[in-house]
């Protein structure tokens, strides 16, 4: 996936403030904040979206919550939300599997 964004940070061709990072996810913080505290987790692996999740990747995603749990600890935030867009109509921009983590302080009313 050579034009994908996050693939590009995933290999080190665009640079990142990274987080964590293990053999299979990457967490590293968001370019564009939306709250004090506001980090992506992703698998290094490309997968487009949410909707490309099946039998044979599903495994990555309780490997990212356990990400998201261990990071959130170590950076001291306990109370967050956790956040995906599938879609374009939902807000997806990146099209390569990404939680957004938000936290650090109020974040207001969402659906
Ligand atoms: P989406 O809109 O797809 O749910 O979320 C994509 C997120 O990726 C956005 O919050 C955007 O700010 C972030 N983003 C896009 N490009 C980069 C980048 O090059 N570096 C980092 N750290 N975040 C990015
Ligand atoms: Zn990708």
């Amino acid at each position: 996936m050579s034009e994908c964004v996050f693939c590009k940070i995933v290999s080190g061709e665009i640079p990142s403030n990274k987080i964590y990072e293990d053999e299979k996810v990457m967490a590293f913080y968001d370019i564009a904040p939306k709250a004090p505290v506001h980090f992506l987790i992703i698998p290094k692996q490309h997968i487009s979206g949410v909707d490309r999740i099946d039998g044979t990747n599903s495994k990555i995603i309780s490997e990212i919550f356990e990400t998201i749990t261990k990071v959130a600890a170590d950076l001291g935030v306990d109370s967050y939300r956790v956040v995906t867009n599938n879609g374009t109509q939902a807000g997806q921009t990146v099209f390569h599997l990404h939680f957004h983590v938000l936290g650090g302080g109020p974040l207001g009313d969402m659906a």
